[in-house]
């Protein structure tokens, strides 16, 4: 960090901010030129006030040389972060590294049938993680919010049958007892910013699908983690899932130079939701190999056995046997980037 002080200002009261600044733990490097004087803040300033600085009555200008996330950081842990766990049939999967991983399941568990059906649909067409909500996060009062407990106790019910692990969403931390048994938790778009869940989800020790938030930046998405990251729980997986653009053609506009983006800024995995970036059945096989194109570690994708009847997100949810050629033709593109499914 470096901060420029304003001209005129006395080396006693230069010195005086060194003094506070030092106390905070970091080297300063002092530097009086002919008409202005710059400290050079040397060592760990993730926990230093930036905007407290530029408030004070020396300060003219202060530049942050290095992210303000440090846990995220490739920086410092310049090797990929990879996720292990068991999965369906005695074997492992992972998230990260060389493994391309797909998740998939329909947008909200409706019935045993239903979820069951799916789960069975995409663990036979190649999948590694069943996908479900049973908490939803609906834009109106009146759409379905989900099964609810019921509806987890069904993904669980589904996952005891194929041994795919499974991923839902936590929408309040009130809930963070009744996910025990879960494998993923996930972490909605509009949640990204819920501080205080973040906080808690650092206390667990489960993977996180944390999705970025429909208006967030790249910065907000890694601080995001960093919140989690801080409380100790390192086992991040960062979802790019569309953001609000100008244009309405599609649901969202899927960023796809975000993954590139936050490869080279962060170790941690990166996984792309092309169902509700683009919210159209026929647009989820295009962006699905554009998201390998672009470096990405994996999918989550909205499979539905009746989408015409789905209670949620039916027009963007593709069929088992769209999933099932899908997955077939992804193993070529996966291994272009030297990844395999
Ligand atoms: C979902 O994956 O079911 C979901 C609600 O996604 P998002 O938070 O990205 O809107
Ligand atoms: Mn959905």
């Amino acid at each position: 960090m470096i901060i420029a002080l304003k001209q005129g200002i006395s080396r006693a009261e230069a010195e005086a901010l060194v003094a506070s600044l030092e106390k905070q733990g970091v080297a300063v490097d002092f530097s009086e030129g002919a008409a202005q004087i710059v400290l050079g803040l040397v060592g760990d300033t993730t926990a230093i006030n930036d905007e407290a600085l530029r408030a004070n009555h020396l300060v003219e200008n202060v530049i942050r040389v290095q992210e303000p996330y440090k846990r995220a950081n490739r920086k410092f842990h310049p090797a990929d972060t990879i996720l292990e766990m068991p999965g369906a049939d005695g074997k492992k999967v992972s998230i990260g590294g060389a493994s391309f991983a797909v998740i998939a399941g329909p947008c909200s568990v409706e019935s045993r049938e239903q979820i069951t059906s799916v789960a069975r649909s995409v663990k036979k067409a190649g999948a590694a993680f069943l996908r479900g909500g049973a908490f939803k996060p609906r834009t109106s009062p009146y759409s379905f919010q989900g099964m609810g407990c019921q509806g987890l106790d069904l993904m669980l019910e589904a996952r005891k049958e194929t041994g795919l692990p499974i991923v839902t969403e936590l929408m309040e931390i009130s809930q963070l007892e009744l996910f025990e048994e879960v494998d993923v938790i996930q972490v909605g778009a509009r949640n990204m910013q819920n501080f205080a869940l973040l906080k808690e989800l650092g206390r667990s020790r489960k993977p996180i699908l944390l999705k970025r938030g429909l208006a967030s930046t790249l910065t907000e998405l890694l601080m995001a983690a960093e919140y989690i990251m801080a409380g100790g729980n390192e086992k991040i997986v960062l979802c790019e899932r569309g953001i609000r653009g100008f244009d309405n053609f599609a649901r969202n506009t899927l960023d796809l130079a975000l993954i590139p983006a936050l490869k080279r800024k962060s170790h941690l995995p990166v996984i792309v939701d092309p169902s509700h970036a683009t919210g159209l059945a026929w647009m989820v096989p295009a962006m699905s190999k554009a998201a390998i194109a672009a470096g990405a570690d994996g999918l989550i994708v909205e499979v539905h056995n009746d989408p015409e009847h789905a209670l949620c997100d039916g027009e963007q949810s593709i069929t088992p046997e769209v999933f099932a050629s899908l997955m077939e033709s992804l193993h070529k593109y996966a291994a272009l980037e030297g990844k395999s499914i």
